[in-house]
């Protein structure tokens, strides 16, 4: 059986399939004939938790660092707590009511008490409860909990979505690939599986429902489809195809240490996108001539507080020693949208996209906001900082976050540590209204950054995570292209740079109409930095800015896709 999704990262996949279901926990108050038994039972499963959230500990200290083991380490503590482990074996022995129904009581009220308080930190401990309690009844109902952490041999994770932390998470060496049930190509899952490597179709509205744990799997994250229990021959075909494609990979490998340039010298600058320090490796693996975007709100996500001032240097600090002298553009926190921080209480908000995130938030919450400058600065002495704000809608926004930016640096001078003098400071363009005046905002920023992903959600009004819409997703439509341009041009008018992180920086039949419109910077998942480079190089500026100006007169998303790809089969 065939599924079509959307391709959200290439590559190809055969393993077995991993399924993440959502779970039935019925919990029921029967009562129990003998406390001893069940007493008994609720220690198997609880010693069962345990051994279990050990090995997820370790695993997730060697493969994500110490800072990720340290949540499961929270777990553990908990899990043993007298309190929660006295409240439960006292109710069954007292009332004769079954383990589940004990533990769900207990539980209960713990998590009220911790919901209730003020202090965000113990807040968000009823999240870690409901964790580790829904491990334990996974037990005590004989429910299979299927772990991500605990995958030990080749498979495609399918799910419903999978979100960035459970990404993080995953195994790189075991998970081959994965396949959801929502979800488009700009979604930070599918965003994550790009710098991770791994090949992923996403928006496939039914594969939960149709595929069975443990059978076979064909992944393709190049045309975005999936056979489920394929035939001998087709597992054979896509052998070869996994081979061909490895061997292009290697083939891109003498572009690694080329400048990004075109046939007649046009020089542009190919950066890679990050989500934490260890991606590092994949862009000097993949020749990126800088980052163009570090998404740092990756920083606060999968755990349970908000990440320390010192936490935060020294990430930034590694990115940026490790590339120096190479630019590094550091965007602060853009959480929100399909973003979530679960220790932060966010309001229920009918369109998040929409809504209270990114600087809108960080203006609101300047507490948040002042402990990751501080870090930002301090890290600044060590390598080639540029700080960009994102989802800049107004002239005022970009004022006020940078006037904070200045005091933060001012107060830290004053306590006698040495800041950066040499810091450009920048926004991302990701709102239409911003892209309409770029011309006056080009006069405050030292740098543009466009992104594409939510600035074609935002011109055409659709969602970037709703698939039912994703015809709506044209990058290539005159409109968004023209909007692009008035930046370019706004930017070059002043004397600054314009560049581009949206996930359209890398697309190959943007790319020759971007060059032909002069943007400066291209950044994009660091794994496709070599082929667009290798396709650059076969391009000649004088052809491509006709080809840019022809596009924009043009009315049709699909009538501009013709146009260059009919360039592109002429110098193919
Ligand atoms: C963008 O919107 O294009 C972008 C790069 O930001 P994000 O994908 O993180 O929203
Ligand atoms: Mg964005």
């Amino acid at each position: 059986m065939v599924i079509k999704g959307i391709a959200a990262s290439n590559g190809y996949a055969i393993a077995k399939i991993f399924k993440i279901e959502t779970l039935a926990l019925d919990v029921t108050d029967e009562k129990i004939a003998s406390y001893e038994d069940e007493k008994l039972k609720f220690d198997t499963a609880h010693q069962k938790s345990i051994s279990e959230l050990q090995t997820i500990r370790d695993k997730a200290i060697i493969n994500l660092g110490e800072e990720h083991g340290a949540i499961f380490e929270a777990h553990l503590q908990m899990i043993q707590d007298p309190e929660l482990l006295g409240g439960i074996e006292s109710m069954m022995e007292n009332d004769l009511v079954n383990a589940a129904f004990a533990l769900q009581t207990v539980s209960d009220s713990f998590i009220a008490i911790f919901e209730s308080m003020e202090n965000d930190y113990m807040k968000e401990r009823a999240a870690d409860i409901k964790d580790i309690r829904k491990r334990l009844l996974c037990h005590l109902l004989e429910v299979k909990m299927n772990d991500v952490t605990l995958i030990d041999e080749p498979v495609v994770v399918v799910a419903e979505d999978i979100t960035p932390s459970e990404t993080a998470q995953l195994n790189r060496d075991f998970v081959k690939g994965f396949a959801t049930n929502i979800g488009g190509r700009t979604s930070h899952s599918a965003i994550m599986a790009r710098s991770l490597e791994i090949p992923a179709v996403v928006g496939l509205k039914s594969v939960l429902e149709k595929a069975n744990h443990g059978d076979q799997v064909i992944l393709d994250g190049v045309s975005g489809e999936i056979f489920l229990n394929p035939t001998q021959e087709m597992i054979t075909t896509y052998e070869q195809k996994l081979v061909e494609y490895n061997e292009k990979k290697l083939l891109l490998q003498r572009y690694l240490d080329k400048k990004s340039v075109t046939l007649d010298g046009h020089q542009v600058e190919m950066s890679a996108n990050i989500g934490t320090p260890d991606d590092v490796d994949g862009i000097i693996a993949n020749g990126g001539e800088g980052v163009g975007l570090y998404r740092t709100e990756f920083l606060y996500m999968g755990r349970s507080n908000f990440p320390t001032e010192e936490e935060q240097f020294i990430a930034y600090k590694t990115v940026l020693e490790r590339m120096d002298p190479k630019p590094i553009v550091i965007r602060t926190l853009d959480i929100g949208g399909d973003k979530e921080l679960s220790y932060l209480d966010m309001p229920e908000e009918m369109n998040p996209f929409l809504g209270y995130r990114a600087i809108r938030l960080c203006l609101d919450r300047k507490e948040i906001f002042v402990t990751q400058l501080r870090a930002l600065l301090r890290a600044s002495i060590h390598g080639q900082l540029k700080i960009m704000f994102p989802m800049i809608a107004t002239i005022s926004e970009f004022l006020d976050a940078k006037s904070i930016l200045l005091e933060t640096k001012e107060a830290l001078i004053k306590e006698g540590i040495e800041v950066s003098e040499h810091i450009e400071v920048g926004m991302m363009v990701e709102i239409p209204a911003a892209a309409i005046l770029a011309d006056q905002f080009a006069k405050h920023v030292d740098f543009f950054s466009i992104g594409t992903n939510d600035l074609i959600q935002y011109t055409f009004a659709a969602d970037r995570m709703n698939e039912t819409v994703s015809y709506l997703y044209q990058p290539y439509n005159p409109s968004l292209l023209r909007l692009i341009k008035m930046v370019i041009d706004a930017a070059h008018k002043e004397g600054k740079w314009a560049g581009m992180c949206g996930e359209m920086a890398g697309d190959h039949i943007a790319i020759p109409l971007l060059l032909g419109l002069g943007l400066d910077e291209f950044s994009m998942s660091a794994t496709s930095i070599l082929s667009a480079r290798a396709l650059m190089s076969k391009m000649d500026m004088k052809k491509l800015k006709p080809l840019a100006e022809k596009a924009l007169d043009m009315s049709h998303n699909d009538e501009v896709m013709n146009l260059v790809n009919d360039y592109l089969e002429e110098i193919k």
